[in-house]
């Protein structure tokens, strides 16, 4: 599970800046679901062998009221859900009476807190540092989030005590037998009901010692002899009776169980067609690399207009995810659930598969000779052997010459063909460019 870094802080104290900085692109999910504030926005990223999930609370406003507030609102359930919490100041502009307010009620959290002092660019870092040691808090620890400056050890130093990528694959190859499904949406789209049918299939055997602990989020079992793990962010197995309130959706439990999946399954509400939330956790599954099967639920009792009106919807918005199965599920009848597990099925062997380099470099040949790469400069791009560098998501790593100008669109075409050719399905597949002048 990746750790969750929550940035907090007054306005314009950088970060966004370090946000972006943080995350491998500034594509954040940003939260406007029901019961989730609209400015927290969301990424994840990886330095060096650290892999985190980050959450941006957006700002703390300066004046007493507004900090109380968000300290008890918006910002506290990402500070709660949080594994470090990132406190940043502004060096420039020093010591400020909000700051130490909301040291105050960071303090107060018990949580490892740091402090973090941005904008430290052209300044000694000790004089920069010299207002904030008295914020009770951990650090305080320079950077100059704009110039990516102490970015590096701030990661390391503050993510010390969690495991690292290596270390994270291999607890969860321990909780987790087989495929790893993770059903995931909008609150309210019908994954509590298919995660029950999931399980309560009758060829369905769950193993004993799943969801015994209330933490446990991991449900292992098997099904006509393959196993799988379904990550649980429903909270189905952790309620202990029927009446427990279902605990509040959390976008960073989603975020977590899509980079610990194989397989995610993503599962839609027919009646209330494509939201932008939906489009985000889409493409979050595909920046993530995951293989993903598209669930339409609640496909019962609507009417053929309706369902060729939402067909068509999805059609034209999804063309992104084109290489994913979609499905038209009941979870309430029970209705296309067998029809998912084909879909994942073919999805996890795809992604997992792995080709030897001559199966590749000879397919690479054969799209270049079928269609050349342009003349670039004056001399043309030579692409000459091809390997595989990684699997869930498959990548493809393609050496050669003057790479870095191959066009996108020749990109896409190698990307299509060797998708086709090597019957890729339900996941996305990666390239790699490696130029040897
Ligand atoms: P936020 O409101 O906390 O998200 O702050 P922003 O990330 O939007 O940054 C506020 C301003 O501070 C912007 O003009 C940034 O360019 C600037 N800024 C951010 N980081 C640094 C830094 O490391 N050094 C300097 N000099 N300016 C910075
Ligand atoms: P979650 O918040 O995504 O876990 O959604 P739930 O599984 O709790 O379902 C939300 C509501 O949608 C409940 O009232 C379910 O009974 C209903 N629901 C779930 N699946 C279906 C379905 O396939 N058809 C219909 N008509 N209702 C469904």
């Amino acid at each position: 599970m990746n750790p969750v870094v929550a940035l907090v802080g007054r306005p314009n104290v950088g970060k966004s800046t370090l946000f972006n900085r943080l995350t491998r692109t500034n594509d954040a999910l940003v939260a406007d679901m029901p019961g989730v504030t609209r400015d927290r926005k969301y990424g994840e990223g990886r330095i060096g062998d650290r892999a985190y999930i980050v959450v941006d609370t957006g700002g703390i406003s300066g004046n007493e009221d507004g900090i109380d507030a968000a300290m008890a609102g918006q910002s506290l359930q990402a500070i709660e859900e949080a594994d470090v919490v990132l406190f940043l100041v502004d060096a420039r502009a020093g010591l400020n009476p909000a700051d130490e307010m909301i040291a105050d009620h960071l303090r107060r959290l018990n949580k490892a807190a740091w402090v973090v002092v941005n904008k430290t660019d052209g300044m000694d870092p000790d004089v920069a540092m010299v207002d904030f040691h008295g914020l009770g808090l951990q650090g305080p620890l320079p950077i100059a989030a704009a110039h990516g400056r102490g970015i590096r050890s701030l990661i390391e130093v503050t993510m010390a005590d969690y495991p690292v990528v290596e270390e994270q694959e291999r607890l969860l190859e321990l909780e987790s037998r087989g495929i790893r499904i993770g059903v995931v949406g909008r609150p309210n789209v019908g994954k509590s009901t298919l995660v029950n049918r999931m399980l309560g299939e009758d060829r369905v055997v769950v193993y004993d010692h799943a969801g015994t602990t209330r933490d446990s989020i991991y449900i292992p079992y098997v099904r006509n002899d393959q196993d799988y793990t379904l990550i649980d962010t429903a909270g189905v197995r952790r309620r202990r009776s029927v009446n427990e309130a279902i605990e509040k959706f959390s976008i960073v439990k989603t975020l977590q169980a899509i980079k610990d999946s194989h397989v995610v399954i993503c599962v839609l509400d027919a009646r209330d067609g494509l939201s932008e939330q939906d489009l985000h956790l889409i493409g979050f599954v595909i920046e993530s690399g995951r293989a993903l099967v598209i669930a339409v639920n609640k496909w019962d009792g609507m009417t053929q207009e309706q369902k060729d009106e939402i067909r068509r919807q999805l059609d034209r918005r999804l063309v992104f995810a084109h290489f994913a199965d979609m499905h038209f599920i009941s979870a309430l009848h029970g209705t296309a659930v067998g029809d998912l597990y084909k879909s994942v099925n073919e999805a996890y062997a795809s992604a997992m598969h792995k080709w030897s380099t001559s199966r590749l470099t000879r397919l690479l040949q054969d799209c270049v000779q079928d269609h050349q790469p342009p003349m670039v400069k004056g001399h043309r791009i030579k692409l000459r052997y091809a390997h595989q560098g990684g699997s869930n998501p498959p990548l493809f790593i393609v050496h050669g010459n003057s790479t870095n100008d191959l066009p996108g669109a020749y990109q896409r075409y190698l990307e299509n063909r060797f998708a086709q050719v090597l019957n890729i399905k339900g996941t996305p597949v990666r390239f790699s460019f490696k130029s040897s002048d």
